[in-house]
């Protein structure tokens, strides 16, 4: 059995942000020279999500909206979390979306659904901020 890490970083210029990071994973595999198996993507942060959705523009704007009613980020004096920090809802955020995903990987493609994309959730950006490809098969 083969396998491939990649570790893939961001640093957002915003608090929250979505990214598309399908062809990044696309890319690892790629790498990988892996044509079938399994493809781990997840974020190494407690503020931030992978997770696997449509590339539509008004659904990511309504996640936002979504995880804003949940768990607004102000007043941030709310969460007992912020005693240092003011991320106590960067948490909640990302419970809510998940930490990873597993693509199955089928002759040397990731197997998707029909529009599914690979996305990135950052709940507490504007830092350095990591994300694990990690890919096992043959
Ligand atoms: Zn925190």
């Amino acid at each position: 059995m083969k396998s491939h890490r990649t570790v893939l970083t961001f640093n957002t210029p915003h608090r929250r942000d979505y990214i598309n990071i399908t062809t990044d994973v696309e890319a690892a595999l790629a790498k990988s020279g892996i044509r079938e198996g399994l493809c781990l993507v997840n974020a190494m942060h407690i503020t931030a999500s992978v997770f696997i959705n449509d590339n539509e523009s008004g659904l990511i704007q309504d996640f936002d909206d979504w995880l804003e009613e949940l768990a607004p980020h102000e007043p941030v004096e709310h969460y007992r979390h912020n005693g240092g920090e003011d991320n106590g809802d960067a948490h909640l955020k990302r419970q809510v979306m998940g930490r990873e995903v597993v693509v199955a990987v089928t002759n040397g493609k990731l197997d998707f659904g029909p529009w599914e994309q690979i996305f990135y959730g950052e709940f507490d950006g504007r830092r350095p901020k990591r994300v694990l490809v990690k890919i096992i098969g043959e």
